[in-house]
């Protein structure tokens, strides 16, 4: 069969696409009869260019998408956003602020950016019905003062730390992330989840301590009775994985200040 890379689910390469009415089918989700949401995009794209994301190269800058009536089950109250960035477009946040009062739950599953949230939003994040949790990203540490003010804000409209949510990355230089979870973890309750960095086409590859620090560390919560340094010294994680320790403690600016010195800066407040 001829294949011109328009019929194909889009999520390999840059360039696969549907067409514009297989785009705008509603999804049958009698096939998955096990999913008792809706799912769908109010905006697509994003006007950012992170190193690490795919999302402008395949989305485009941010747009309007879908009015999120279109998206909702006639057998379900709860729908889920996969938008990336929501809180840059206009008319993401007045489709959010026109659910409030709706009946309908939903998440944000992808984190949203904490720098955009303002005392408006916040207080139509807090109107919102939520599945469970509001999400937030915290990629890098600029964002860590940004999460501290939205939380500040949204508390202000009485939404308490145990409701967010917050997704790290992780980059070999595993300090930084273990700064930003010393950081966030003084928002008590919060929940935080580690995605070690992973881009095969450009070979980038997590290492076992990366892995170890999302795994253990982070999904664990260990990180709740103790920091990075105290989890790596008890585990002898050194000891254990001495090629990745080392490789690690190359990718850090300070390195001759040593694993120990560099974590010991920033993990340990
Ligand atoms: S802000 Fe989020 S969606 Fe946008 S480029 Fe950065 S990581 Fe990707």
């Amino acid at each position: 069969m001829h294949d011109t890379g328009r019929d194909r689910i889009p999520g390999h390469t840059n360039k696969q696409r549907v067409t514009p009415e297989i785009d705008a089918m509603f999804p049958d989700y009698s096939i998955y009869p096990e999913c008792d949401y809706a799912i769908g995009y109010i905006t697509r794209g994003c006007p950012n260019n992170c190193r690490w994301c795919v999302v402008p190269r395949k989305e485009g800058q941010i747009r309007a998408y879908r009015d999120w009536k279109e998206l909702v089950r006639q057998d379900s109250k709860k729908l889920v956003l996969m938008d990336n960035n929501i809180l840059s477009c206009e008319f993401g946040i007045a489709q959010l602020e026109s659910m409030i009062g709706s009946g309908y739950a939903i998440d944000l599953n992808q984190g949203m950016d904490a720098r955009l949230v303002t005392d408006r939003t916040a207080r139509i994040l807090a109107g919102l019905k939520w599945i469970r949790f509001i999400r937030f990203s915290c990629d890098q540490t600029a964002q860590i003062e940004a999460i501290l003010h939205a939380a500040a804000l949204l508390a202000e409209y009485g939404v308490k730390p145990y409701r967010l949510f917050i997704y790290l990355l992780v980059t070999k230089d595993i300090a930084n992330a273990a700064f930003r979870v010393e950081r966030l973890k003084q928002l008590k309750g919060i929940s935080l989840y580690a995605q070690p960095e992973r881009n095969e086409r450009e070979g980038i590859v997590p290492n076992v301590l990366q892995k170890e620090f999302a795994q253990r560390f982070v999904y664990g919560r260990c990180y709740l009775k103790e920091n990075w340094l105290e989890y790596y010294k008890r585990h002898d994680l050194k000891k254990r994985y001495p090629l990745e320790a080392e490789e690690t403690e190359k990718a850090l600016p300070h390195s001759s200040a040593g694993t120990e010195g560099r974590m010991g800066n920033q993990a340990v407040l």
